[in-house]
């Protein structure tokens, strides 16, 4: 039997499982408004990617927000994520976002 001591979740970008720290919380507010969260607290509907760089960029490219969270992002509201992103990410382990077997290069 596997002990979990941490939450899993899993990254809308590459499907993979891991920990809730490990993850990025993006929150649609019930006000409508998109954000991270890193609390993991905040109220609304919620999706996690990797705390990787290239995981936003995924998901940006991909629309999975959008679909995650079942909103429509206008670009000013990808930049602002995309500037809070990288302001915390160097909080998060260094995780890549994809499958472990995938090859890194598009
Ligand atoms: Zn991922």
């Amino acid at each position: 039997m596997k002990v979990r001591k941490v939450p899993q979740r899993k990254c809308i970008v590459c499907q993979k499982t891991l920990s809730k720290r490990e993850m990025l919380r993006i929150v649609r507010t019930p006000e409508g408004e998109v954000e991270l969260d890193l609390t993991g607290k905040k109220n609304g509907r919620g999706a996690y990617i990797c705390g990787d760089a290239e995981a936003f960029k995924k998901a940006r490219k991909t629309k999975a927000f959008e679909r995650a969270l079942k909103v429509n992002l206008s670009p000013e509201q990808y930049d602002r994520l995309e500037e809070q992103f990288a302001a915390v990410r160097d909080k998060f382990q260094s995780v890549s976002c994809g499958k472990p077997d995938e090859p890194a290069a598009e």
